[in-house]
């Protein structure tokens, strides 16, 4: 099948394969082993996989701790940030939108007694500023807004609202897994103080993550959620995944360096995909806002046709009803749902996200199979 789940994973590229190939071989090192050559090869790899990795997102490499992938770095952001803050307050803003990650993370936390404020979005994914002011409470420590959605590609004002956190002296996380790679980030100029992304989104190996951990004074404290053996500064024991490091490093120089044309390559794909399918079959509705939206992400509705019947008559192409995690389960996407589409919509929803190795051989074929299969179930 015809691969338009590129939000879900991507896969590895070959250069990433190849400059991670000795650390999954013949330079096996344990990073943390200090009195060998094996050790030493081992962690100069990281630290200048940590400073690329660093630069690319404008902040240092002391304000790096590698996680097994976002999912990790966001509950050691928020469960972090909770333990260590909780003498100045117990109160989180964030969004009903946002990845299970997040707010699964968020319940957990509320049982341990934070109070967690779920701030709705407006039909098209969107979030106002005056919605976050209004919620700032003198006992708030954090802010948590996603980058960009993995299910509507929707992108929040994140500069913005570093900006109000900053003013507001609150700190501000965001999750970005769908973000970096996809749009130049500086955390420094955006007023990020936390920051959670996942190797494998963009063209890098699977577990293997990254927060970035703001340590311009005031340092942002953070209380681990492992404890062992004090890797990371102490904010996250375990042995290095070397490889991995060493492949996400590689993976985002590369995605980087073309990113604009990359962009406009992808933009015209979307666009052309697009315009036909909402020109030729009654009743499709796109999700989310039009502009403020990733160039490779197209969530549309297919009115009366549930998506859980559509996708499997689709077999030429591998595409999601919104997040892998959650595609398993029967439940509609809550990320519709907090954004008040109708209920045709939202059992009818179906994400399209393209990468890389998209063609537009491969978008002109999925298009016209689209139309066609979907018109086909639509008159029986
Ligand atoms: N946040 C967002 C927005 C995501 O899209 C994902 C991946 N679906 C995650 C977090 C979790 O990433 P990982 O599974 O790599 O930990």
């Amino acid at each position: 099948p015809i691969y338009l789940d590129y939000n879900a994973t991507t896969p590895l590229a070959a250069e990433v394969l190849e400059a991670m190939m000795p650390y999954l071989t013949s330079q096996f090192g344990n990073a943390s082993s200090r009195t060998h050559l094996f050790g030493w090869k081992a962690l100069e790899a990281v630290d200048l996989a940590r400073i690329e990795i660093a630069s690319l997102i404008g902040g240092s490499e002391k304000e790096i701790v590698f996680t097994s992938g976002a999912t990790e770095a966001n509950n050691l952001a928020i469960k972090g940030v909770y333990e260590s803050y909780k003498s100045k307050g117990n109160h989180f803003i964030t969004l009903q939108t946002e990845h299970k990650a997040i707010l699964d993370t968020f319940k957990h936390i509320e049982s341990w007694g934070a109070k967690v404020t779920y701030l709705k979005p407006s039909s098209d994914g969107l979030i106002t500023l005056d919605q976050i002011e209004d919620a700032i409470r003198p006992e708030t420590i954090m802010a948590s807004f996603m980058y960009a959605n993995n299910e509507t590609g929707v992108v929040l004002p994140i500069k913005k609202i570093g900006d109000l956190c900053r003013e507001k002296d609150i700190l501000f996380h965001t999750d970005a897994t769908q973000a970096v790679g996809k749009i130049p980030i500086d955390v420094s100029n955006e007023n990020i103080d936390l920051m959670s992304f996942s190797g494998h989104k963009f063209y890098g190996p699977k577990g293997i993550g990254c927060l970035y951990v703001n340590r311009k004074e005031p340092a942002v404290k953070l209380t681990p959620l492992l404890d062992g053996g004090n890797h990371e500064r102490g904010f996250r024991s375990g042995t290095l995944n070397v490889p991995g490091i060493v492949g996400m490093a590689k993976a985002l120089g590369l995605v980087l360096n073309d990113l604009s044309d990359e962009n406009s390559r992808l933009l015209n794909l979307r666009n052309s995909f697009e315009n036909k399918i909402l020109s030729s079959i009654v009743g499709a509705t796109l999700n989310g806002h039009v502009h403020h939206r990733l160039n490779h992400v197209s969530n549309i509705s297919f009115g009366e046709l549930n998506s859980e019947f559509l996708i499997p008559n689709l077999v030429k192409i591998a595409v999601s009803s919104g997040s892998a995690c959650t595609s398993a389960s029967l439940e509609p996407s809550h990320v519709l749902k907090a954004m008040n589409v109708s209920d045709e919509s939202l059992y009818s929803s179906i994400r399209f996200s393209m990468g890389r190795y998209t063609t537009s051989d491969e978008i002109e074929y999925s298009t016209n199979y689209i139309i066609d299969i979907v018109n086909k179930l639509k008159s029986w």
